[in-house]
């Protein structure tokens, strides 16, 4: 048995205001006053108070951009580009300031700053050879737990896949619970939602050890006062936001399952976003994961959050052919969910009536 030697992220903040410091924490990584610092902010942002308090200096430049469309490997070439032409040199660092869709923009160009090609190139498993410019992460909304994984998860021209590598975690990550004060209610269900579904896709699968069940556990108890306690906003703000970063630890040394594997195939068909994805598919999971599906139900209730429904209705059979196979080419969610045999347990008719159901 060979194991694993994962980076994790070497400085984190934690704190209400804590986005105050932010300047004092960029300085000693200012590399001159030619190496700007690039802001990449989610443009939900534009024109609020939040834009005031970024600590520009020098020729530092925001790049505000849309979380509409998840990210795509084309985007961070182009924005490798953009960048490498506005300025002779690299810059001192890249900063993602948003949710999964920022996050995983700033680790993927910080790293296509320093290796060449297209990022498409670079999704799968190790195969990043030179390390990444100084990368910032900077969540305004919590649950994907992209804060702390070593992976950025791209659209490409083939396929919807992480970069994956040692290269990939942030050098810092700021955790202010107060950005995430404007959330709205429904969004801030589906993203929590992904770190709850990370839970229980961890702490049920094959891959389980004890590194994971203790970060899984205390993600699980934390997104369960979340959702099914009534405490004050500011406590669910703060438990939220390190429910998603347990989340995330807790994964980094398991797996995701099988609501990952299919949210995977739904979001490459039909661009459906990661967290309300997961959730269309988790609801008719309860005959894989009973308690995890019974408790979904409950926190869907107390916040009354519809789902949408039809969403496979009209699809023809090789749209789900191309969803089925999308899924299915993420063994090793298969295999952390069902074990070794998991091709006998979950066949291709059985996983076309889950899409249907959706
Ligand atoms: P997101 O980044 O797409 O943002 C969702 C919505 O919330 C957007 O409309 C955004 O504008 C809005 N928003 C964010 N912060 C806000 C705030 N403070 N106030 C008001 N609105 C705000 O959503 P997400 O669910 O965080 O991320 C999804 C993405 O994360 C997907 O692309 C998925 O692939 C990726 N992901 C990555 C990892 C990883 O480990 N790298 C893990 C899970 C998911
Ligand atoms: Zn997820």
């Amino acid at each position: 048995m060979r194991y694993r030697n994962f980076p994790m992220v070497p400085r984190v903040v934690f704190g209400n205001g804590s986005f105050l410091q932010l300047g004092e924490i960029l300085m000693p990584k200012r590399k001159n006053s030619e190496a700007p610092f690039i802001f990449f902010i989610d443009d939900v942002f534009d024109g609020q108070p939040l834009i005031t308090e970024v600590p520009l200096l020098f020729n530092d430049q925001i790049i505000f951009i849309s979380s509409e469309e998840e990210p795509k490997t084309e985007q961070v070439d182009a924005l490798v580009a953009k960048i490498k032409e506005s300025f002779p040199v690299l810059p001192s660092g890249i900063i993602g300031i948003g949710g999964g869709t920022l996050l995983d923009l700033a680790k993927a160009v910080a790293l296509m700053l320093t290796n060449d090609g297209s990022a498409a190139a670079y999704q799968g498993w190790d195969l990043v050879k030179k390390p990444a410019i100084y990368h910032v992460g900077i969540p305004t909304i919590s649950g994907t737990g992209a804060e702390v994984s070593r992976t950025t998860v791209l659209m490409g021209p083939e396929k919807k896949l992480g970069i994956n590598s040692d290269h990939t975690p942030f050098d810092q990550v700021l955790l202010d619970p107060k950005l995430t004060q404007g959330v709205p209610k429904e969004q801030w269900f589906f993203t929590g939602m992904d770190c709850y579904i990370h839970c229980i896709e961890s702490l049920n699968g094959t891959y389980l050890n004890a590194f994971s069940q203790s970060y899984g556990e205390k993600a699980l108890e934390l997104c369960h006062e979340v959702y099914l306690k009534d405490i004050s906003k500011e406590d669910s703000r703060d438990k939220l936001m390190m429910a998603s970063w347990h989340g995330g630890m807790s994964i980094a040394y398991s797996q995701v399952g099988i609501a990952h594997a299919m949210s995977y195939g739904l979001s490459y068909l039909l661009g459906v976003k990661h967290g309300i994805g997961n959730c269309l598919v988790f609801q008719y999971l309860e005959e894989f994961y009973p308690e995890g599906v019974k408790v979904f139900k409950q926190m869907q209730e107390k916040h009354q959050i519809k789902l949408p429904t039809g969403i496979c209705a009209h699809l023809s059979e090789e749209q789900f052919d191309i969803m089925i196979n999308v899924s299915f080419g993420l063994v090793p969610l298969w295999e952390n969910a069902l074990g070794d045999n998991w091709k006998e347990i979950m066949t291709y008719d059985r996983l076309l009536q889950l899409f249907k159901k959706i």
